[in-house]
C-alpha cells in the first residue's frame, strides 16, 4: 500500500458546561459532542521524510499544525522509522468550535496506522491523539458522547435522535484560549444539564434533548454575533439554537429537512458559510487505499 485516504468528521456541542478550573489553569468541562457530516479529507502517501500541504487553506502547514503534531506523535509512539506526505483538504471552517484541527489529527493517526500496518487499537490511537489535543480522541471515535475532565474522558452514548443541523459560520472565527479568558472575566448565566440531555438521548426524545441544549460559553463569548443567527434559526422553527464549542459557528436543530434548508437559504443571504448537516455515527475512517 502506497497511500490511504481518510475522512474525519467535524463535531457540534449539543451541551457545554464549564464545571471548574484546575490549578494548572485548564477548565474542566461537561459536554455532549456529536459528530456531523462535514468532513476533512486527508491523504497520506509513503515517504521518507514528513511533509504537509493544505491546498487552498490559509492554515499554516508548519510544526504547529495538528496534522503534523499527530504524525510526530504516531512515529514517536510506535518507534517506526518512516515518514509521510500528508495532504489535508479542509472543509471544516477554522476557529469555528467544530474541531476541524482535531479531525485532521485524528485522520492522520488513523491513516498512518493503516498505511504502515501498525495495528494500534482505537484506545491506543486515542491515547496518542490526546497528546495532540483534547478533542482528538472524540474525532477518532465519532458518534455521540458525553465528554468530561478537560475534554479527555469520553463516554459513548446511544446515537442522537435523527435530525438536521443548520450550521452557520459568521465571518471571522473565535480563538479558543481567548474565549476561555473572556469566560473567566465575565462568567455565565447559562448552565446546561448534560445528564438530562444524555437521558433524553437514551429515550430517543429529540424535543427533550433540544430543551437541554445550552452552551455556558455563549454568554461571555459572542452573544452580539450569535443572537441574530439564533433568531433566524428559531424563526424557521429550530427546536434549539446555540453556539458550538467556543464559537464562532452557531447551529439550529430541526426534526425535518425542509425548514432546515429554508433556514440555510435565509442565513446565506447574510453570512458567507452555511450547511445542513446530519448526525454521523462514525469517527475518522479510511475510505481509499492506493
Ligand atoms: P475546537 O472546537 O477544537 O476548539 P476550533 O474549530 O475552534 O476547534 P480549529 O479550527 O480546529 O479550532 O483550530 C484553530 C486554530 O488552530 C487556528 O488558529 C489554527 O491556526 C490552528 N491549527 C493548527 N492546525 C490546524 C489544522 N490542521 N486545522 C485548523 N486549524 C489548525
Amino acid at each position: 500500500m502506497r497511500s490511504v485516504t481518510v475522512l474525519a468528521p467535524a463535531k457540534l456541542n449539543l451541551t457545554l458546561d464549564v464545571t471548574g478550573t484546575r490549578p494548572d489553569g485548564y477548565h474542566t468541562l461537561d459536554m455532549i459532542m456529536q459528530a456531523v457530516s462535514l468532513r476533512e479529507r486527508v491523504t497520506l502517501r509513503r515517504s521518507r521524510g514528513l511533509s504537509l500541504s493544505l491546498p487552498g487553506s490559509r492554515v499554516p502547514a508548519n510544526e504547529h499544525n495538528t496534522a503534523y503534531k499527530a504524525a510526530l506523535a504516531f512515529f514517536h509512539g510506535t518507534g517506526l522509522l518512516a515518514g509521510a506526505a500528508i495532504t489535508v483538504e479542509k472543509h471544516v471552517p477554522v476557529r469555528a468550535g467544530m474541531a476541524g484541527g482535531s479531525a485532521d489529527a485524528a485522520a492522520v493517526l488513523v491513516g498512518l496506522n493503516e498505511l504502515y500496518g501498525a495495528r494500534l487499537s482505537a484506545a491506543e490511537l486515542c491515547a496518542l491523539g490526546a497528546q495532540v489535543g483534547a478533542d482528538v480522541p472524540f474525532s477518532i471515535v465519532g458518534g455521540t458522547a458525553r465528554v468530561t475532565g478537560v475534554g479527555d474522558i469520553l463516554e459513548p452514548l446511544k446515537p442522537c435522535p435523527p435530525c438536521f443541523f443548520t450550521v452557520c459560520m459568521p465571518a471571522g472565527g473565535i480563538s479558543t484560549p481567548q474565549a476561555y479568558a473572556r469566560y473567566d472575566r465575565i462568567g455565565t448565566d447559562v448552565r446546561p444539564d448534560s445528564a438530562a440531555a444524555a437521558a433524553a438521548i437514551a429515550r430517543g426524545d429529540l424535543a427533550g434533548l433540544c430543551a437541554q441544549m445550552k452552551n455556558a460559553l455563549e454568554y461571555s463569548s459572542a452573544s452580539a454575533a450569535t443572537k441574530p443567527i439564533c433568531e433566524t434559526l428559531r424563526a424557521h422553527g429550530a427546536l434549539a439554537a446555540l453556539m458550538t464549542g467556543s464559537g464562532a459557528a452557531v447551529f439550529g436543530v430541526f426534526a425535518d429537512e425542509a425548514p432546515a434548508q429554508a433556514a440555510k437559504a435565509a442565513l446565506l443571504r447574510v453570512y458567507p458559510q452555511c450547511w445542513v448537516l446530519r448526525p454521523e455515527a462514525k469517527g475518522a475512517r479510511v475510505v481509499g487505499r492506493g
